[in-house]
């Protein structure tokens, strides 16, 4: 009579720890199938170039150079991977008109400081917002006419390292 009760409570025993584990893997699987669905079809869009590009704490810009095509909407997303204050590591990513002067533009930047220094004038093509550390903006603009264009940082001092070229294919 002893065993017979034991071997059913073994069994009652079973059966519950089988539910329980069958349960948490059915809730697992979907959350991964769906953060892998999401990202691929994120990229698929040929007509759009997403571009990433990172700013740091030794001012540096993570590419020299970025290419699009005629034609294109381009979607670029600038991060900040340092940890410096807006205020005294500020970095953003400012797209320039062909023939722009890129001193005389930053130095026109310095008195706008609360327009992210973006100065008055038509030479910027399109620019984010200025970031500091941990930040991240993404901008969304039409790809110009062929040819190569400056990026740059317009913070003030970091055109010297922070700059680069975008060539529209
Ligand atoms: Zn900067």
């Amino acid at each position: 009579m002893k065993t017979a009760v034991k071997v059913a409570y073994m069994l009652i025993l079973s059966i519950a720890l089988v539910s329980c584990g069958g349960k948490e893997k059915k809730e697992d699987k979907p959350k991964i199938q769906l953060k892998g669905q999401s990202d691929s079809s994120a990229s698929e869009d040929p007509n759009t170039a997403v571009i990433s590009i990172t700013g740091n704490d030794l001012m540096r810009f993570n590419k020299t150079e970025i290419k699009v095509k005629a034609g294109q909407k381009v979607k670029l997303t600038l991060t900040h991977v340092g940890k410096m204050d807006v205020n005294i590591m500020g970095h953003n990513f400012v797209l320039l008109k062909q023939g722009t002067d890129l001193q005389k533009y930053v130095l026109k930047a310095v008195d706008f400081k609360d327009n992210d220094y973006i100065p008055d004038g038509d030479e910027t093509i399109a620019h984010t917002k200025m970031l500091g550390g941990g930040q991240n903006d993404t901008v969304e603009f039409d790809a110009p006419a062929p040819g190569t264009y400056d990026f740059i940082c317009s913070f003030p001092g970091h055109l010297a390292l922070m700059k680069g070229k975008f060539i529209v294919e």
